[in-house]
C-alpha cells in the first residue's frame, strides 16, 4: 500500500522540486526563463524531469544547454519525497518530512551554486514544517530542538565569523523544528561530513584552505536527512551503549 502511494507522489514531489528551486534562484517573475536568453520557458517546455530528457537539456530558443541541477534536484526531491511515505505512511508526518526534505534540497543547490542560504525558502519551510509536527505531535520538542540547535551554531558563527554564517544558524533552526530530539544526530553527521572537504583542502592549499570558505548547507541538510530517517534508531542504539 505504502509502496503505491510512494510511486504515486514522484510526480508531486517533482513539482515540488521544480517549483523550490525556480523559488530558490529568485527568478524575478517567478516563472521559469532561461538564464541565458531570458524567453520565458514554455509550460510544454517546463514539465519537470521529462522536458529535459525531450530538449536533450538544451534551452529550445536558443541552444544553450541547461545545467543539470534542474533534473537532479528534481528527481532528488521526488525521490525523498517517496522515501518519506515509505517511512513514515500517508500521514502528516510524510507531509511533514516532505516538505522539509524539499526545502533542504533547494538550500543545498542555492548555497553550492550562489553561496546563500534563501530566506525566502528557510523562513516559510520552517514555519509550515513547525505547523505540520505541531498538528501530528504537540510538543515543545520540536521548537525547543530548533532553538537549541540554531543557538550552538549561533555560538560558532560568533566564535569564527569565517566558518558559519548566519543561514547556516536559520537552516539549523528549520532542521531542529524537523527531527525534534534526534537534533544532535544532524549535528554531529554534518559536523563529521564537513571535516572530510576542510581535509582535503588543507593538504591541497596549506594554511591558504583558511581562507576558502566552504558551503555548509549541503552538509548540514545531509545531517538533516541521516537524523529525519534514522536519527532516533542511532540515538537508541547510542543510549544503549550507555546503558
Ligand atoms: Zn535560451
Amino acid at each position: 500500500m505504502n509502496a503505491a502511494v510512494a510511486v504515486a507522489v514522484l510526480a508531486p514531489g517533482l513539482a515540488l522540486g521544480s517549483f523550490l528551486n525556480v523559488a530558490a534562484l529568485r527568478l524575478p517573475t517567478g516563472r521559469s526563463t532561461c538564464l541565458h536568453c531570458g524567453h520565458a520557458i514554455r509550460v510544454r517546455d517546463n514539465v519537470p524531469l521529462l522536458s529535459y530528457l525531450l530538449l536533450r537539456g538544451r534551452c529550445r530558443d536558443c541552444d544553450t544547454r541547461i545545467g543539470l541541477r534542474y533534473p537532479l534536484t528534481e528527481a532528488l526531491t521526488a525521490a525523498l519525497a517517496g522515501a518519506c511515505v515509505l517511512a513514515f505512511g500517508v500521514s502528516l508526518h510524510a507531509l511533514a518530512a516532505t516538505v522539509f526534505c524539499a526545502a533542504l534540497v533547494a538550500i543545498s543547490a542555492a548555497d553550492l551554486e550562489k553561496r546563500i542560504v534563501p530566506n525566502r525558502i528557510v523562513l516559510p519551510a520552517t514555519a509550515v514544517v513547525l505547523v505540520l509536527q505541531e498538528a501530528r505531535a504537540p510538543s515543545i520538542e520540536w521548537p525547543a530542538a530548533g532553538l537549541a540547535a540554531s543557538g550552538f551554531l549561533l555560538a560558532a558563527a560568533l566564535l569564527h565569523p569565517r566558518g558559519m554564517g548566519m543561514g547556516d544558524v536559520k537552516l539549523m533552526l528549520l532542521i531542529g523544528v524537523a527531527v525534534g530530539r534526534a537534533v544532535p544526530i544532524a549535528l554531529l553527521t554534518a559536523l563529521l561530513l564537513g571535516l572530510v572537504p576542510a581535509v582535503v583542502l588543507a593538504l591541497r592549499h596549506g594554511m591558504q584552505a583558511r581562507k576558502l570558505a566552504i558551503p555548509f548547507a549541503p552538509f548540514l541538510a545531509a545531517g538533516g536527512l541521516v537524523a529525519l530517517f534514522a536519527g532516533h534508531a542511532l540515538l537508541r542504539w547510542y543510549l544503549h551503549l550507555g546503558g
